[in-house]
């Protein structure tokens, strides 16, 4: 907390030095500041040359602890739009007031706005009521990993699309357009998907980070989730998973590259299976939803 409130007076004063504007004067091109990878890539495919988009959580960064460093955050002085995830990342709800503070004049873009949300699951919910541990659960009401559904992909897309042609109206038909060949694409990739798990019999996966939801709900398909937000798993919690592993018929235990994968392969060593990578927040969006549909049906089998 000291060392936040160290960083966060040294930023504010380099801000008074300089004075932040809309567009680099440069490029004349809008600053964009996403919080995290995927939506870099909605951003520059609607935004196209008239954009610069810059992403708060780095590759490999995980957003439910990740800190902005100050570069990032007096970088933020010259951006003209944020985007957020808006559904509860600890990243946002740690630093949106700060940031907002910083550039009082940034537009912020909700990209959750009219997603329908998914409360955290129920047997979740149960678990945690079990932990002694009696913290709060760290994810909130709502499971924030929203985007990983086509669906709610083209949700996102839609609402960069109107914040761009809000601060940028000379650009709306362009960014129409884009949004449009976007949106096409994004219905695209749900079919195929689709169409490819459909024979899939056994649909259960299993997942060591629980930012599967949203996709499996898309797809008829049933996300087990092992770890309940970055915290370390107990011996029962880890007992509890491997028994349902077992009795669900996996093989297969999908890590995130931004989690430790330890515990992970205990499970898989358990279950007499193999670790897996699927992505949540791999910045080509199309790309990644196609590699992580060819792994999961690949485990499923
Ligand atoms: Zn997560």
């Amino acid at each position: 907390m000291i060392y936040r409130t160290v960083t966060f007076l040294a930023i504010a004063l380099l801000l008074l030095l300089q004075n932040g504007c809309g567009t680099s004067p440069e490029s004349g091109r809008l600053h964009i500041v996403v919080s995290i990878s995927p939506f870099a890539y909605f951003a520059e495919r609607i935004g196209g040359e008239h954009v610069d988009v810059s992403v708060m959580v780095p590759p490999g960064g995980n957003p439910h602890s990740y800190e902005p460093t100050p570069r990032q955050m007096s970088a933020l002085s010259g951006a003209s739009l944020f985007v957020k995830a808006g559904s509860g990342v600890e990243f946002e709800l740690d630093w949106m007031p700060r940031i907002l503070s910083l550039n009082p004049e940034l537009r912020i873009c909700d990209a959750s706005e009219g997603v329908p949300l998914i409360p955290m699951h129920q047997e979740d919910a149960q678990a945690h009521e079990d932990s002694a541990s009696g913290q709060t659960h760290q994810h909130g009401r709502y499971d924030p990993h929203y985007w990983l559904s086509p669906d709610n992909a083209v949700l996102i897309t839609r609402n960069i699309e109107k914040a761009l042609g809000s601060i940028d109206p000379s650009h709306r038909p362009l960014y129409a357009a884009n949004a449009a060949t976007l949106v096409a694409e994004l219905q695209a990739l749900r079919h195929d998907i689709h169409e490819q798990l459909a024979p899939v019999r056994n649909r259960n996966f299993l997942v060591f980070h629980p930012a599967w939801g949203y996709y499996a709900d898309a797809f008829g398909l049933k996300q087990i989730a092992a770890e309940e937000e970055g915290k370390t798993m107990t011996p029962l919690q880890l007992q509890r998973v491997i028994e349902k592993a077992r009795d669900a018929d996996i093989r297969v235990v999908f890590v995130s590259p931004q989690f430790g994968k330890v515990q992970a392969e205990t499970i898989a060593g358990d279950i007499g299976g193999t670790t897996g990578t699927v992505d949540p927040l791999a910045r080509d969006y199309i790309d990644n939803l196609r590699k992580a549909t060819d792994a999961f049906t690949g485990a499923m089998q």
